[in-house]
């Protein structure tokens, strides 16, 4: 299994100077392959593959502009590639059509291949070998074992080198877990356990209002100024500060979830999208939503953990998830607790919705305990299984939860 690591270089200036030329050559490759494929299919209806793309790029393009071959050649293949996936995805999923590459664009990386020995990672020294670029001084925080496949160099708005190091890993198996959970994902609290419990995410006001002051500052200064370039570099920085403290806290909540439940149930984020609105505090929540999507997904797959993204959109808050109610009233946000009319049951929204999704997975899996929530009443299989106990002692626990806070 490929896994990345990934570590903060500190090229001197001739190696600064190399990796910002690497950076120039492909978007120079992928802007004129992506240039030529287009024209080539316009006019003469003709389709090229990557191969054709990488060879035309090696014997007409290289031999017009020699300064091509003084970069890695690896870095300029993968560029031509990463231009024939964006030109698949767009045919294949009606993504936009391939943008060119804009020096101006935040992020600036190559990637280049593993062979014989070019790459390499020394773990006592605190360096790491990279191709055309030698042995770079970097902060090796962490070793791995593993045959390396292939490293990334990129380099932040703010100025930060870093190089992904993808190596081919045996990840060790883990315990298989006992429990399972259903996410409910929302605003104020970023997330809500069928368990109860709830996970705000870290407390970034400060640096938040820090970053608006910071960007009224900028707004003010005369676009190309040295004050500006100077201003921007600054936000950039906080930028990246704000980024690393949510992703970390989100590790760890990630961590923690697949550490202790086999199955893991979150409602799919296009569902959660039908209610989206444009307001600030959203969007931070759904770049939030969805890096934590996506660290499910692949910790779920390390650890043979079932992630299940419910797809069809169902109410997952106005179900009772004690007797399988439907409460109209619960359609308006502001209810945040309510006691069911037909079994009395006391719920916080969350928690209760966080319950209903949980269901609602285990059953589109086929891993149902109880029959469709559509129904009146919720009726028990014929034999209990481990997991009926599990939920039913599950609800239980987040009732009593539920209690506890309301009173
Ligand atoms: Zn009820």
């Amino acid at each position: 299994m490929e896994r990345g690591y990934k570590y903060r270089i500190y090229p001197n200036k001739a190696q600064r100077e190399l990796i910002a030329k690497t950076f120039g050559c492909c978007r120079f490759v992928y802007n004129h392959a992506l240039d030529r494929r287009k024209a080539l299919y316009e006019k003469e209806g003709v389709s090229l593959s990557r191969t054709d793309c990488n060879n035309w790029c090696n014997r007409e393009l290289k031999a017009q502009n020699e300064w091509l071959r003084e970069v890695d050649k690896f870095a300029l293949t993968n560029s031509i590639y990463d231009m024939d996936n964006a030109y698949k995805k767009f045919l294949k999923e009606h993504a936009g059509y391939p943008k060119f590459k804009s020096k101006h664009n935040n992020r600036q990386s190559y990637t280049t291949n593993f062979t014989n020995g070019n790459i390499a990672v020394d773990f006592n020294g605190d360096t790491i070998k990279l191709p055309k670029l030698g042995k770079i001084k970097a902060k090796v925080h962490r070793a791995f074992d593993g045959v390396i496949k292939n490293a990334t160099i990129s380099c932040t708005p703010s100025g930060k080198y870093f190089v992904s190091i993808c190596v081919d890993a045996e990840i060790p198996e883990f315990h298989s877990a006992i429990g399972v959970v259903g996410i409910d994902l929302g605003i104020k609290d970023l997330c809500t356990n069928s368990d109860g419990t709830k996970f705000s995410g870290p407390d970034l006001a400060k640096l938040q209002s820090r970053m608006k002051r910071q960007q009224r500052s900028l707004s003010k200064k005369s676009k190309g100024s040295n004050n500006y370039k100077k201003q921007k570099l600054r936000l950039a920085r906080l930028h990246e500060k704000i980024t690393n403290i949510r992703k970390d806290s989100l590790h760890k909540l990630s961590r923690s979830l697949v550490d202790e439940n086999q199955v893991i149930v979150t409602e799919s984020l296009n569902v959660k999208g039908m209610l989206r609105n444009h307001h600030l505090a959203r969007s931070i929540s759904d770049a939030s939503w969805y890096e934590l999507a996506r660290q499910l997904e692949y910790k779920s797959r390390w650890h043979g953990r079932k992630y299940i993204k419910i797809d069809t959109f169902f109410a997952s808050s106005q179900v009772c998830s004690n007797c399988g109610h439907k409460e109209q009233k619960v359609k308006n946000l502001a209810v945040r607790s309510w006691i069911c009319p037909k079994c009395s049951a006391v719920h916080d929204r969350d928690i209760n919705a966080a319950i209903n999704i949980l269901r609602e997975g285990l059953r589109q899996e086929g891993l149902e305990i109880y029959i469709g929530q559509e129904l009146p009443e919720f009726k028990p299989v014929d034999r209990p299984t481990m997991d009926d106990r599990r939920i039913s002692d599950l609800r239980s626990r987040a009732g009593m939860k539920q209690e506890a806070h309301r009173l």
